[in-house]
């Protein structure tokens, strides 16, 4: 708000004095953490928010009201990225957090400011401070302890529906929902453990081929960056084993950190038939736990509670990956976990047995 330019008067006498007040200071925009929310996707309805403008100073002395500041809740997990530089401005991850992204313009000063004894008359003011603005993309990744991690059809929003009391649309175009479903999976009766329990995500968008540019594939991979664990959910009927190579094809594109994670396979569908021994078989080359679930029938889930809630107080946060581990190469894979695959892989193209 602007500085006011004023003179005390009275009726038939000259101006008595400056008495112009200071302007208030303009509003900040924050982002406020809110572990209720987990979709950014309100924020699209408007694509400029602004907090208020302080008011500027008034007469007798008065000074401008100060503008409201903006505060926008955002789900915990949000990156805040400056488009210009490119930089990461802020990550959201305390509920009830205050972030400030803009702060308000100064305000301004009265001709009062500016009254001395030499200076009885003053015409002097100062504009309020111009606000600051900001181009941002925000973008958020979800923090879970177990991300589901399968192609279209595979059973995953039927796991989710079944271990938590998210509601998930079952049986759902792959696309149409674009926001990753959360589930809190309660296992304090599995491990006897009062209030035991982790997060559980559903992450659409993985389809076979996202990594030729089908499909939306890496914008949804990005959230499993933050999960502990990844659950590699297959279709077990008419199971295939080359299925998981796929899967591992497609985040080996998009997210490449997902093999520093723990893991484990979720054979799904079991109600509707024996699975392929041979099949499974080949599964285990990858060194990974393999559980068999049914949705439908509720075998097995205890047991998976079980070994995921395990699996979510074992995982510690592995070193980052250097450079060399980049190589773009698949035999290249730093060895660990994955040693038994890279060697299953080197088997195969030697055609020798997996
Ligand atoms: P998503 O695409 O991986 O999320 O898979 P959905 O959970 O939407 O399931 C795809 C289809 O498989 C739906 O028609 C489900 O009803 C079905 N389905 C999922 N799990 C099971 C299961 O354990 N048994 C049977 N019989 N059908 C299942
Ligand atoms: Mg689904």
């Amino acid at each position: 708000g602007d500085g006011m330019v004023s003179f005390r008067s009275a009726r038939n006498l000259p101006k008595l004095g400056a008495d112009g007040g200071d302007g208030g200071d303009g509003g900040a925009v924050y982002l406020l953490g809110d572990a209720t929310r987990n979709t950014l996707s309100y924020l699209y309805r408007h694509r400029v928010y602004t907090a208020e403008p302080g008011e500027k100073g008034g007469s007798n002395g008065r000074t401008g009201a100060k503008g409201a500041s903006l505060y926008l809740p955002v789900p915990l997990g949000t990156e805040v990225w400056d488009v210009e530089t490119g930089q990461l401005l802020a990550e959201v991850l305390e509920d009830q957090g205050e972030y400030l992204l803009c702060e308000g313009g100064r305000r301004g000063l009265g001709n009062l400011r500016f009254l001395s004894s030499r200076h009885q008359q003053p015409y002097e003011s100062v504009a309020g401070g111009a606000a600051t603005q900001l181009n941002l993309r925000l973008e958020l990744k979800v923090i879970a302890d177990v991300g589901l991690a399968g192609f279209p059809n595979a059973g995953k929003s039927t796991l989710l529906s079944v271990l938590s009391a998210a509601k998930p649309k079952i049986a759902d175009y792959p696309f149409t929902t674009l926001t990753p479903q959360l589930g809190v999976v309660d296992v304090s009766e599995e491990v006897g453990e009062f209030g035991a329990s982790f997060v559980l995500a559903d992450i659409p968008g993985l389809i076979e081929g996202a990594s030729d540019g089908r499909g939306l594939g890496h914008e949804f991979l990005r959230h499993l960056e933050r999960t502990k664990v990844v659950a590699y959910v297959i279709d077990g009927f008419c199971l295939d084993a080359r299925v998981m190579q796929q899967l591992h094809h497609e985040l080996m594109a998009f997210a490449p950190d997902f093999r520093h994670k723990a893991g484990l396979i979720v054979i799904t569908k079991t109600d509707l038939g024996e699975v392929d021994q041979a099949q499974k078989k080949d599964l285990m080359a990858w060194g990974l736990p393999i559980m068999e679930v049914s949705g439908a029938s509720g075998q097995g889930l205890k047991e998976l509670k079980r070994k995921l809630y395990q699996l979510t107080k074992e995982a510690v946060h592995k070193e980052p990956l250097r450079q060399e581990d980049f190589e773009t190469d698949p035999l290249h894979y730093p060895l660990g976990d994955f040693q038994l695959m890279v060697k299953s892989r080197v088997n195969e193209r030697l055609g020798l047995p997996l």
